[in-house]
């Protein structure tokens, strides 16, 4: 379990990502999506959401998981994160949910990528390089209903899509749109953004035009408006056993998630430092008394933040202590008295929870974004790719995972 007991060669800090649990949490979620449309059978396809490195927990170890686990599709920001699932050999469908700027469309169409589309130069670029390489360029037409961000408005898909079906070489498979607020207590906003995409579904079918896919939810409607579930649920954030309203103990309706991803150190210093001594840079600390000071060797480079400054705290011995001092690039300090024991000291090499729990003690990502006026999403994503990302299957850690995908 432990990587230095199993002899592997890994940093003092790395992060251990619980693939079993994003698995269990992919499963959850599929259920739940399934009951917002209980008469149909098979319910809707699970997309697994990779993008920024499957937030920070490694995107090709959670795409394989994610696959095994029941879902079919996998989603990505750009097209170099969907490449990269190509080029390690996955083959299920990707769709690139953000920005694609028509340059890339060879990539796109060499690749066999899905792409949001909601501009006529990327159907141009797209439907140009299908043809030319004998390829279909597969889409999803983006339709804003109110997120004001990335999309077609509502009343312009139909002639959109009557355009892009002419174009050759060009396949229109998916309609989606984005919801605003899925994630707040008073869903009356998302359910009006959810009946303007149904509006805009039911003109298509009249016509004849409904493209085989269409999908509204990500994680946080898949929890709470299952009956928005449609073709097709983009799951994130609950995937990875996160919240999606990014704060503490947020509702998820008697779902069960369970966080996968623990980020540990080990101390690479310990000493005992007399009263009125100095921790780190500026002198922002000083002892009053004689204090046993731990170092860590993790920064605000490996992504634990300078604002912890005098501020965080780490769990030692299943116990909360002080971060002390700035954070440094690639070291930080903290405060052992709570847990300082005359007789069996603290020692160089001894396991430091910086995110996740140790015994009784939790340190949650919900908890930590509040703290730092962010959420969850950010603080995951923020673990740099410096941090060895080890990985447990089947109760263990049975692979390397360890000098990570850095
Ligand atoms: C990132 C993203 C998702 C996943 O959102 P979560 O809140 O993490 O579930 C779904 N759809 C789109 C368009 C996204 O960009």
């Amino acid at each position: 379990m432990d990587p230095l007991e199993r002899g592997e060669e890994v940093r003092y800090t790395w992060a251990e990502v619980d693939l079993d649990a994003i698995a269990a949490n992919l499963r959850a979620l599929g259920e739940r999506a399934r009951s917002g449309s209980p008469g149909r059978p098979g319910g809707p396809r699970l997309m697994a959401v990779v993008k920024a490195d499957a937030y920070g927990h490694g995107a090709l170890e959670v795409a394989r998981a994610a696959l095994a686990a029941g879902a079919s599709w996998l989603a990505v920001a750009i097209v170099e994160e969907g490449v990269a699932l190509r080029q390690a050999g996955f083959e299920a469908p990707v769709l690139v949910l953000g920005f694609v700027p028509p340059e890339q469309a060879g990539l796109v169409v060499e690749h066999g990528l899905r792409t949001a589309l909601y501009q006529v130069d990327l159907a141009a670029a797209l439907s140009r390089e299908a043809v030319r390489r004998g390829k279909p360029a597969r889409v999803h037409v983006k339709v804003d209903t109110g997120m004001g961000r990335l999309g077609l408005t509502p009343s312009e898909v139909i002639r959109f899509i009557r355009a892009a079906r002419s174009l050759p070489g060009l396949e229109v498979e998916g309609l989606f749109t984005h919801f605003a607020t899925a994630d707040n207590p008073d869903q009356s906003y998302a359910r009006e953004q959810a009946s303007r995409l149904g509006e805009v579904v039911r003109e298509l079918d009249a016509r004849g035009l409904r493209p085989l896919f269409v999908h509204a939810a990500n994680s946080a409607a898949a929890i709470d408006l299952p009956e928005y579930a449609f073709d097709l649920v983009r799951l994130g954030i609950a995937m990875y056993g996160l919240s999606p309203a990014g704060v503490p103990a947020a509702p998820t309706g008697g779902l069960v998630l369970q966080p996968a991803l623990n980020w540990k150190a080990r101390f690479s210093h310990v000493k005992v430092l007399p009263p009125g001594s100095c921790v780190s840079y500026g002198c922002t600390y000083r002892t009053s008394r004689s204090t046993p000071i731990g170092t860590l060797p993790v920064g605000y480079a490996d992504g634990f933040s300078r604002r912890w400054s005098n501020r965080g705290e780490v769990l030692v011995r299943g116990a909360r202590v002080p971060v002390v001092g700035r954070v440094c690039m690639d070291q930080f300090m903290v405060d052992l008295s709570p847990v300082w024991r005359e007789g069996d000291p603290v020692r160089v090499g001894e396991e430091v929870v910086l995110l996740g729990n140790q015994g009784a003690e939790t340190i949650s990502a919900e908890a930590w974004g509040e703290a730092l006026d962010t959420i969850n999403y950010e603080v995951v994503c923020l673990i740099s790719p410096r941090v060895p990302r080890v990985y447990r299957r089947g109760g263990e850690f049975p692979e390397a995972g360890g000098g990570g995908r850095g």
